[in-house]
């Protein structure tokens, strides 16, 4: 009896202090180049402690305000990425574009149209946002629970038609350009005068990149490639730490490589999925990336059926 007590006790106990550690998340600005900045989510599962912040972020400051790329995903996780940028600079944030319309990429836009910052992201991006906007608020609901109170989601409300923009604020100039691997409408943002590419969720590193059922590895091989061959100085990937060309080429794009012109060659050529799957299986230059052993088999069967129906 005693015994069950103190287990229910020490059980009690260890969850209240993982509880508040967790909660305690803060994200952190890091320099860069210059006057840019990135905040490196924690690469796990959104969670009421880190507020959905499980991705990457980033800012440019301008004199005539901030930039940011990227909103979080919900209204304290835009808090949050507030204070991490008001720890750097005292200029508001002007400007906020979107890389993308998973939950991370722009649920706090509300927030910060809220503070008078004018939210601005691709017309292909702005639409899947509305597409998904209530799928995305039930999922984050699932995980932060209460902390998602107040949150409303807002798509992008300046929608930029085309492919592609070229933006200037403040004497500094975004790129904007459409990927379309991950979502639908997925972009990146190029900062040329740095070099420095926000790649949203083209670009993984650390941890191994989902292929989501409305993902194409298609495009994703495409946009890497297009992305290579700027040049980039730094990378901030839209997971894992601020790389270089190369480290994103190993970690993600020789895994499209291998998801498209392995997985996805074989399955143009009607060879059967259990047998293709089994046999790239095993990549042992991936297995030191968090979630390859959750992740790799279904990615290389959303590759192989993306292949099957062209
Ligand atoms: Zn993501």
């Amino acid at each position: 009896m005693l015994k069950r007590y103190v287990l229910i006790l020490l059980a009690a106990v260890t969850g209240l202090s993982v509880l508040s550690a967790h909660a305690d998340y803060q994200p952190v600005a890091e320099p860069v180049a210059g006057n840019v900045y990135a905040i490196v989510g924690p690469l796990g599962q959104r969670s009421a402690g880190n507020d959905g912040l499980n991705a990457n972020f980033g800012f440019v400051v301008t004199p005539e305000g901030v930039i940011l790329i990227d909103s979080g995903a919900s209204l304290l996780g835009a808090r949050k990425i507030e204070a991490a940028i008001d720890k750097v600079t005292k200029q508001p944030v002007r400007w906020v574009v979107n890389t993308g319309s998973q939950d991370h990429r722009w649920l706090g836009n509300d927030y910060f149209a809220g503070r008078g910052a004018e939210v601005i992201a691709l017309a292909r991006t702005a639409a899947t946002q509305a597409e998904y906007g209530a799928q995305h608020m039930e999922g984050m609901t699932r995980f932060l629970g209460k902390r998602m109170q107040g949150t409303r989601p807002l798509p992008a409300s300046k929608a930029v038609a085309g492919e592609a923009a070229t933006l200037e604020l403040g004497g500094e100039t975004l790129e904007l350009r459409h990927t379309d691997a991950h979502f639908p409408g997925d972009a990146w943002v190029w900062l040329p005068k740095q070099r420095v590419m926000f790649s949203g969720d083209l670009v993984y590193v650390d941890r191994l990149l989902g292929v989501l059922p409305w993902s194409s590895v298609k495009n994703g091989q495409q946009a890497f490639h297009a992305m290579a061959a700027l040049k980039p100085a730094r990378i901030v990937p839209g997971h894992g730490r601020v790389c270089d060309l190369a480290q994103a080429q190993r970690e993600t794009g020789d895994y499209y490589d291998i998801l498209v012109g392995k997985v996805g060659a074989a399955a143009k050529d009607m060879e059967p999925m259990d047998a293709t799957l089994d046999r790239y299986a095993d990549l042992p230059q991936f297995k030191h990336l968090e979630n390859y052993g959750d992740l790799h088999r279904a990615n290389m069967n959303r590759a192989f059926v993306e292949f099957e129906s062209q």
